[in-house]
């Protein structure tokens, strides 16, 4: 692996054992609005990727990465989530090449991949979905398109507690999106289960760029 394979690789890997650790804990939160597996596919996702990893040199280009990726969720995640976060990853795969993978580039990804979430599974912020954590992330790491006077790592570990908060807000949030939205739940007052996984994939990231 170059560098930047390097960097993704033990992105990725903190990425997979944090979704593992979850499980349990996203799958209770998915039983209190909606069908309980969430903390399933996101393992069944990190599992899928780490026996790439095992398998695979990390390629060069970012771009070919996040294809790959999206490959493997959509073959093996389940659920919303694995056909959202494909949506996502074959969007922001178009951003990110060999030659142009600076936080400019990466952020620019984000945006585009959060877009076409949006567009296709048809929610916004506010309707008590992964969007209420990834939408004030990706807004914060949009100004790594210009030089950020604190620098990167500053707006990187500013949009993870925005991430953080996002998933938080969505305890107070009714769900007008996905199947919490039509499995009858008493009042939730427990966070939506993508949101706090959307959060600990950032953080997942933030730590293996730090450490
Ligand atoms: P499923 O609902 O099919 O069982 P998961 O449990 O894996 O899938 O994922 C549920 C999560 O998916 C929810 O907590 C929510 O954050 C997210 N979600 C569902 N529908 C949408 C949507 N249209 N847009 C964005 N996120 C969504
Ligand atoms: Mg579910
Ligand atoms: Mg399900």
């Amino acid at each position: 692996d170059g560098p930047l394979s390097a960097v993704m690789r033990k992105a990725l890997e903190r990425v997979c054992s944090t979704l593992l650790e979850k499980q349990e804990e996203l799958n209770a939160l998915d039983r209190a609005a909606g069908d309980g597996d969430c903390g399933n596919t996101h393992a069944q996702a990190a599992k899928a990727i780490q026996e790439w990893l095992q398998d695979h040199v990390v390629p060069g280009c970012p771009g070919q990465l996040l294809s790959v990726l999206a490959g493997l969720v959509q073959e093996k995640m389940g659920g919303s989530s694995g056909a959202l976060y494909s949506l996502f990853l074959t969007a922001a795969a178009g951003h990110v090449t060999e030659g142009q993978s600076n936080a400019a580039a990466w952020a620019t990804a984000m945006h585009a991949g959060t877009q076409a979430m949006r567009r296709y599974g048809g929610a916004d912020p506010g309707d008590r979905t992964m969007l209420d954590a990834l939408c004030p992330a990706v807004d914060e790491l949009m100004k790594l398109t210009a030089a950020p006077p604190g620098g990167q790592m500053a707006v990187l570990r500013t949009a993870v507690q925005k991430a953080a908060s996002g998933a938080e807000s969505t305890r107070d949030l009714t769900a007008r999106a996905g199947r919490a939205s039509y499995i009858a739940a008493e009042r939730v007052t427990l966070p939506d289960p993508g949101a706090v996984a959307v959060a600990a994939i950032l953080r997942a990231v933030l730590e293996a760029l730090e450490g």
